[in-house]
């Protein structure tokens, strides 16, 4: 009987450009033993890491900001290979995660500061309360294609602010720019405290396993399966999954603004990140006009492959599968009553689908109802505003939505109404862009938020809460052996005088009040 070595990678996966289908690069599918010795090396070397303090991390991680800053044409690069993003969408990426180092490497000390609650009774008052912030050891992070450089950026450098170790396991579609990622901490010459694993959904399930905390951004179906497995294990893990967020127009918007940021909204990235706008509700006085607007809007994008040239909007979508599932959503809308007003259809070359715009569509539509994660933008005639919050919040996915008004008390109001993580008002994305808001999916959108300022890095810690006489001690506390009925009546009286207000202190129970 021949046996498999496990420690030996199975077959290199290859990593190809979505637009012309050529080969871009290949890595290794990396077996579960394999992670399981990338998480020993990383939990040997975070307990240094974790010593260095906030403030050593922090001249660790400013070092990487600047290899962020001076690589981003090498990180574009490689973005754009194996992606076929437009060279504008693909530069973002670098500059994105040097921001995001940036913030959590000046901020991780405040943050990382000991916390000294009040107590919430004089009867505790005797002691010192403290709660201290100790890092998870290895955090293990997930990640999808859709902004292969820019997502594990979201997540990664909170974790490393708070001291654990980081295992990143990229999609297995764009795995380069993960290595590229990790290779830059390691051109800096860091802590080896950053390590990549490249796999499929072995590979994943193996991170999970194995490591102490697990972030993951990807779909619905697949967080479902990691929530199960990290529920086994009873190990922590934060879920940052689909979406289908709606747009809302109302009738007093600028409809110029509205349809240029849904159009970009809709098509950024070819439809493909979590927040795109994917489905829109315009009031029915501004409908015609609203409608117009966009179409033009969508019509005028340029798509294609522009290299370094900067001369398209829209790209390709990230596989075959991706570019199914669009098509699919159109068919079943048409087939089912819908009208195309623009696009449609695969444009034949690569993964390439054409921007669209949907009419005459309906909430039973695989289009509405599912997430479609690519250039499609179904547009409903809503009677008012009660109508459109209605719709928008029929859908089990809760991510987040956009509302467009010139009125912001009545934007204001509709937003509190919607049942999602993040409402922009008037814009699309913005509140990804503000690391001091938390970013998390309702519903089946996820489970725990990323970002939120000091929340980004408290969540790869555990709490530990630690209390210190404040007055000298004697032999005894009140409550130590031995009890007795004098040691009885004497501690519930004080304990009845602190839980309780009113003549109910003083041991008077007043008749008929409450
Ligand atoms: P996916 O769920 O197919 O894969 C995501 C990652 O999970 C990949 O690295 C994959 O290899 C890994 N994986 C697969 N099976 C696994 C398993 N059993 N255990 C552990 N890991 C496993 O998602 P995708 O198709 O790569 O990405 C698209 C999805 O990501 C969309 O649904 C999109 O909305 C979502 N997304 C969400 C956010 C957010 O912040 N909410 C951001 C970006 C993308």
């Amino acid at each position: 009987m021949t046996s498999v070595d496990p420690t030996v990678n199975r077959a290199d996966i290859e990593v190809r450009n979505p637009a012309d289908g050529r080969v871009v690069g290949t890595v290794p599918n990396d077996s579960p033993d394999i992670v399981a010795a990338k998480v020993r090396a990383l939990r040997a070397a975070q307990p240094e890491w974790e010593a260095l303090g906030p403030k050593g991390r922090k001249v660790w991680m400013l070092r990487y900001q600047d290899w962020l800053i001076d690589n981003a044409g090498r990180i574009a690069d490689v973005v754009q290979a194996e992606t076929s993003k437009p060279r504008m969408d693909a530069s973002i990426e670098g500059p994105a995660a040097a921001d995001i180092f940036g913030f959590y490497a000046r901020r991780a000390e405040r943050f990382m500061a000991d916390r000294h609650p009040t107590p919430h009774s004089p009867a505790v008052f005797p002691k010192r309360l403290a709660v201290v912030y100790r890092p998870y050891p290895v955090v293990g992070v997930i990640t999808p294609w859709n902004f292969p450089f820019g997502m594990p950026a979201l997540d990664i450098p909170p974790a490393l602010a708070a001291g654990a170790a980081v295992l990143l396991k990229p999609s297995e579609v764009t795995p380069l720019s993960g290595v590229l990622l990790v290779q830059g901490w390691k051109e800096i010459g860091a802590p080896p405290v950053l390590e990549v694993t490249t796999g499929a959904g072995g590979t994943g399930a193996a991170v999970v396993d194995s490591v102490d905390y697990v972030q993951f951004t990807g779909s619905t179906h697949t967080g479902r399966i990691i929530a199960q497995r990290a529920g086994e294990l009873l190990k922590p893990c934060s879920l940052e999954l689909g979406g289908k967020d709606a747009a809302i127009v109302l009738a007093d918007a600028d409809l110029d603004r509205a349809a240029h940021g849904i159009a970009w909204g809709g098509m950024f990235n070819s439809g493909q990140v979590c927040i795109s706008v994917e489905r829109v509700y315009v009031e029915a006085p501004v409908y015609d006009d609203f409608l117009a607007k966009l179409t033009r809007n969508v019509e005028e994008l340029r798509q294609g492959q522009d290299g370094d040239s900067f001369r398209f909007d829209v790209g390709a979508l990230a596989t075959p599968a991706q570019l199914a599932v669009v098509k699919r959503h159109v068919d079943e809308a048409v087939a089912a009553g819908a009208t195309v007003v623009t696009g449609g259809r695969p444009t034949g070359v690569g993964n390439f689908f054409a921007p669209t715009v949907l009419v005459d569509v309906d909430h039973s539509m695989s289009c509405i109802r599912e997430e479609t994660f690519g250039p499609t933008l179904p547009v409903i005639k809503v009677a008012d505003e009660a109508e459109a919050i209605r719709l928008a919040n029929d859908s089990e996915f809760g991510l987040s939505a956009t509302v467009w008004s010139g009125n912001k008390t009545r934007a204001a109001r509709v937003a509190r109404q919607l049942e999602v993580g993040a409402v922009n008002i008037n814009d699309a994305f913005s509140n990804l862009f503000n690391f001091t808001l938390p970013m998390g999916g309702w519903k089946t959108s996820g489970i725990g938020t990323r970002f939120g300022g000091a929340a980004a890095v408290h969540k790869y810690c555990r709490s530990q809460a630690i209390t210190t006489p404040r007055i000298p001690t004697t032999q005894k506390e009140l409550l130590w052996y031995p009890y007795s009925r004098r040691k009885a009546l004497f501690t519930l009286g004080i304990l009845r005088s602190v839980t309780s207000r009113g003549l109910r202190k003083f041991g008077v129970s007043p008749r008929g009040r409450q």
